[in-house]
């Protein structure tokens, strides 16, 4: 089920737990901003989640209360994900869901990093 936004942080869901290190993922990488870990349902050959370390629901939260440090440090982990991956020169798509209409389920800001083959037209039509 997509999430209400409306709703505070809940520190039960499930990248809250990784985080905690109570539920293992696949890390791909790991900084003081950042932990990026491959989808658990992967919708491309390269599938990787990239969250921030704070407790942001979406990107809609993070942009208005994360400070600077926090956003740039996450912005950069991104980006050197990309890098990492070995994405950038094939090219790769990232996305990040925010609420109802976006389908949000998971409610700790994530951005998608898809990869790995051609990925076609943006949205399904
Ligand atoms: P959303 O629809 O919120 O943008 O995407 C949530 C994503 O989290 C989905 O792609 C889903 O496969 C992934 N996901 C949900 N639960 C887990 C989990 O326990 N571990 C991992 N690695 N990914 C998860």
């Amino acid at each position: 089920m997509p999430i209400d936004l409306t709703l505070e942080y809940d520190d039960q869901n499930i990248f809250a737990k990784i985080l905690r290190g109570e539920i293992p993922c696949r890390k791909v990488f790991e900084d003081e901003w950042a932990l990026a870990f491959d989808d658990i349902n992967p919708q491309a050959p390269v599938h990787v989640l990239v969250i921030p370390k704070g407790a942001y629901v979406s990107w809609d939260d993070f942009s208005a209360k994360a400070s600077d440090a926090e956003i740039a440090g996450f912005v950069r982990a991104v980006g050197h994900v990309g890098r990492v991956l070995g994405l950038v020169e094939p090219g790769y798509r990232m996305l990040a869901n925010i609420g109802m209409d976006a389908h949000q389920e998971v409610p700790h800001l994530h951005i998608h990093i898809f990869g790995g083959k051609p990925l076609g037209p943006m949205l399904m039509r």
